[in-house]
């Protein structure tokens, strides 16, 4: 399979909601590209006394409607091109829900499995130190992503403070709550997943008592969206598949077995009873994508949905958990096929949301309980929804390219107000 740079995918889907919404060129110009772009090597000691350098990423694609945001990812294949997309990507995504963020990401290439906890914690502290003037409450907020936690969070919260002299909870978000978190970020992306799924069922008129729904990815928002599917919605979850494979069982997999799998087994996929194993991570995963489902929901990684599997995939709504599952070839012949998608940055909103919940906490000092968090995600994500599925109705477009039209005419309204364009 060609490999897929997930930049290239991000500027083909602007520029057909460019073409739909007449887009003026100058605008269009400027939203191809990151604003700031962060490229910084810096050294670590080790745990062994050696010294090691780094390179780290933070891009700040668009700050238009407020300060950036996006996540950190620590990972080896780690390249300024996916830092670049998903920079992008979260900058329709403040957009499209509403909440006055700009987009932007980072992360640092290394292996964290390789790193001692120390080594870690001297990573994430020399990370910041090394971008500490291009951050902060007002101008970038970062949170954590792939292979970073609260406690990364927290490490970094506390370098900036010591280093700007203040206590600066603001500065980055998903902190541990004893140190400024907010209630609810946990689960919160996969939160808005499901409350997305639920607005789409209702417009197409459908029960989801019973549902049949197939997960890709166990991860933070894979596993709760199992749990939330089942326990909120009542949907019957018939397939889960992360690294290790893919199983199903057509009368429904409970996550609480899946839960008490994972601590006996470490994995849950070829040892849990009374489920078949689909495969491995190729052939489990690529059964999955293609099951007779109701619901397929991606939730792990980008471009899974490609020209190659698209045309077999009968499930009939298909909710973007993951960033990027699909790439453009693949939307189009999923649209053909009149499959009813999420798309990513609409679907998996709920992060950032409450992100912004917690940083709006962490200004007024002030913090709010948990079912507080989930009422205005709640209140945010069905609204979002709501703007994305009219608009696709009413301009007869599919609804990413809606979800498109909805933040790129918030951006270029307020490009044009600043006086940029
Ligand atoms: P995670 O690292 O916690 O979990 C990822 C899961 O995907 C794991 O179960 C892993 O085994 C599985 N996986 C990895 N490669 C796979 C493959 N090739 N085939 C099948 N499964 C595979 O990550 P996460 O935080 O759950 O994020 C999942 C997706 O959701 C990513 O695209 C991420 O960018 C997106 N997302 C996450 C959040 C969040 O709050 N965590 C917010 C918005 C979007």
């Amino acid at each position: 399979m060609k490999e897929m740079n997930p930049f290239k995918t991000v500027q083909r889907q602007l520029d057909k909601a460019a073409e739909a919404l007449d887009l003026e060129e100058s605008i269009h110009q400027a939203l191809r590209k990151p604003m700031r772009t962060f490229i910084v090597n810096f050294q670590v000691k080790m745990d062994d006394g050696s010294s090691k350098t780094f390179k780290g990423y933070r891009v700040q694609y668009n700050d238009a409607l407020g300060p950036t945001k996006g996540g950190l990812r620590f990972h080896p294949n780690e390249t300024l091109d996916t830092v670049k997309a998903l920079a992008a990507w979260m900058t329709w995504k403040t957009a499209v829900a509403d909440i006055p963020y700009g987009g932007g990401k980072g992360g640092v290439v290394c292996s964290p499995n390789q790193l001692s906890e120390r080594e870690m914690e001297r990573v994430s502290r020399s990370y910041i130190c090394a971008i500490s003037d291009y951050i902060g409450p007002d101008k970038d907020i970062p949170a954590p992503d792939v292979y970073t936690t609260s406690q990364t969070m927290a490490w970094m919260m506390d370098e900036f403070s010591k280093i700007k002299g203040v206590n600066a909870p603001g500065v980055i978000t998903g902190k541990p709550v004893e140190v400024g978190g907010s209630l609810g970020r946990g689960d919160a992306t996969a939160r808005g997943v499901i409350y997305t799924i639920r607005e789409a069922a209702n417009k197409l008129n459908r029960s989801l008592d019973q549902a049949t729904i197939a997960v890709q990815g166990y991860g933070n928002v894979g596993s709760y969206v199992h749990k939330l599917m089942e326990e909120q919605l009542g949907a019957k979850v018939v397939a889960i598949g992360d690294e290790e494979g893919a199983i199903y069982s057509e009368d429904g997999i409970c996550y609480s077995k899946v839960k008490d799998n994972m601590k006996a087994h470490g994995v849950f996929s070829k040892e849990m009873e009374g489920v078949e194993y689909l495969g491995d991570i190729e052939e489990g995963n690529k059964k999955l994508l293609e099951l007779d489902v109701d619901i397929l929901i991606p939730a792990a990684i980008e471009n899974v949905l490609t020209q190659e599997n698209a045309d077999e995939v009968k499930a009939d709504i298909i909710a973007e958990a993951a960033n990027g599952p699909t790439t453009p070839e693949a939307d189009d012949i999923l649209n053909q096929k009149g499959i009813y998608i999420i798309p990513d940055f609409l679907c998996n909103a709920g992060g950032v949301t409450v992100s912004y919940f917690e940083w709006v906490q962490n200004r007024n000092r002030y913090y709010w309980s948990e079912a507080e968090v989930y009422e205005r995600l709640d209140k945010k994500m069905t609204k979002a929804f709501a703007d994305v599925h009219n608009r696709a109705q009413e301009e007869g477009v599919d609804n990413r390219t809606a979800a498109y039209m909805v933040s790129i005419e918030k951006l270029a309204r307020a490009m044009e107000l600043r006086g940029w364009v």
